[in-house]
């Protein structure tokens, strides 16, 4: 069977980890048929938007998307693409898992963790504007009982088709009375139908020092937007940094993978950033597609190259070691290659 599945190659850093993750997919020799579409800076000058409607059309028609990340002008300019798609497709649910690997450089080993953010509403909804110009601004901030009830209820179901023990549902209710006050009470109301699974609730800030402190007490995190951006960056931070670290924004029939960093336009073009987010991501597609040994081969491929740490990005090497690193195309390629050789060597057991 063939998947044909939009490929959104992004901006920055985008095309060359969206090319990487493409080349480790097809290395698997699951047949895909990619549909590539344009969305950011590129599509702005082509286009005049950054996220035409032909993008749009394509996740619905295909249902999958894989996608990589795309730059959103700071202070002023475009919305973020990101939000914007993810609103209008209605994939309210983002999954970021963070596990340790062996051989990244971390403190805590043998992490396990899942964030799963709300993407439709809270801040990001970007319903803001000037009250003065230039001397006062203000965002509304809607938080509402459907969306709040579906992402927890999401988190548990999770938690149950996965085996994990525990969700933590992450707020600021004591300040923010009104808004996380209803996330909190809702969260504690969809808690009660899951008695199997541990549930406990934990303030935003006092959450980011246990979470640097005591990582392994925590298991399914689940909160809205903005703390779901925040607290995934430092998960992933835990696991190795932001080269590391998947993502999945799922619907109730869509789904768009992507890894957790940005577009890094620092670095654009300079083959230099780390592929294995976006290959992970590709790995989650696998999963979601049902093409589960598939996902494990790519996976364990990626695991054994990081332990390995000879054919790894700057990023997973100490700073004594910077100059021995490779490429963001050699390290896929290193990928590629040992998932080759697990092959040939089943093959001939
Ligand atoms: P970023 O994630 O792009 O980069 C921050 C830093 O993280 C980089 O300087 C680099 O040191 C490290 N990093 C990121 N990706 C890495 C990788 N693959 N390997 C190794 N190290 C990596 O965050 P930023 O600089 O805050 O944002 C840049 C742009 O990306 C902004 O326009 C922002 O809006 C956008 N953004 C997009 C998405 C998305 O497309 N989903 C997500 C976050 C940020």
């Amino acid at each position: 069977m063939t998947y044909r599945i939009t490929l959104i190659p992004g901006d920055g850093i985008g095309p060359e980890v969206a090319t990487a993750a493409r080349r480790v997919l097809e290395a698997t020799g699951i047949e895909f048929d990619w549909d590539v579409q344009q969305a950011g800076r590129g599509a702005m000058q082509q286009h005049g938007t950054p996220l035409p409607e032909s993008v749009l059309e394509s996740v619905r028609a295909n249902r999958v998307a894989l996608k990589g990340p795309i730059t959103t002008p700071v202070g002023s300019g475009f919305r973020s693409v990101n939000v914007a798609l993810r609103r209008a497709l209605d994939l309210y649910a983002s999954v970021r898992p963070a596990r340790t690997m062996e051989g990244t450089l971390v403190c805590h080993q043998g992490l396990d963790l899942v964030v799963v953010r709300e993407n439709t509403e809270g801040l990001y909804a970007g319903i803001e504007h000037d009250v003065i110009p230039d001397m006062a601004a203000e965002s509304i901030r809607i938080i509402t009982r459907p969306a709040s009830e579906r992402i927890v209820r999401f988190a548990f179901d999770y938690a149950r088709a996965n085996s994990r023990r525990k969700v933590t549902v992450v707020h600021k209710a004591n300040i923010l009375k009104a808004t996380d006050g209803l996330f909190l009470k809702v969260a504690r109301e969809v808690a009660r139908e899951y008695p199997d699974i541990e549930f406990e609730d934990r303030i935003v800030d006092a959450m980011c020092m246990l979470l640097v402190q005591r990582p392994s007490d925590y298991d399914v995190l689940v909160m809205h937007n903005l703390y779901g951006d925040i607290v995934s960056d430092l998960c992933s931070g835990l696991v190795g940094g932001l080269g590391v670290a998947p993502g999945a924004n799922l619907g109730d029939d869509l789904a768009v993978f992507e890894p957790v960093h940005g577009s890094a336009p620092e670095y654009a073009g300079q083959n230099k950033l780390n592929p294995t987010a976006a290959i992970l991501s590709g790995a989650l597609m696998l999963r979601y597609l049902g093409e589960r040994e598939a996902a494990d081969r790519v996976e364990a491929a990626v695991a054994k190259v990081v332990s390995d740490g000879r054919y790894v990005t700057f990023d997973l090497k100490p700073a004594s070691e910077d100059r021995s690193a490779v490429g963001t195309r050699e390290m896929a390629d290193a990928i590629i290659a040992t998932m080759q050789t697990r092959r040939a060597l089943s093959d001939t057991a």
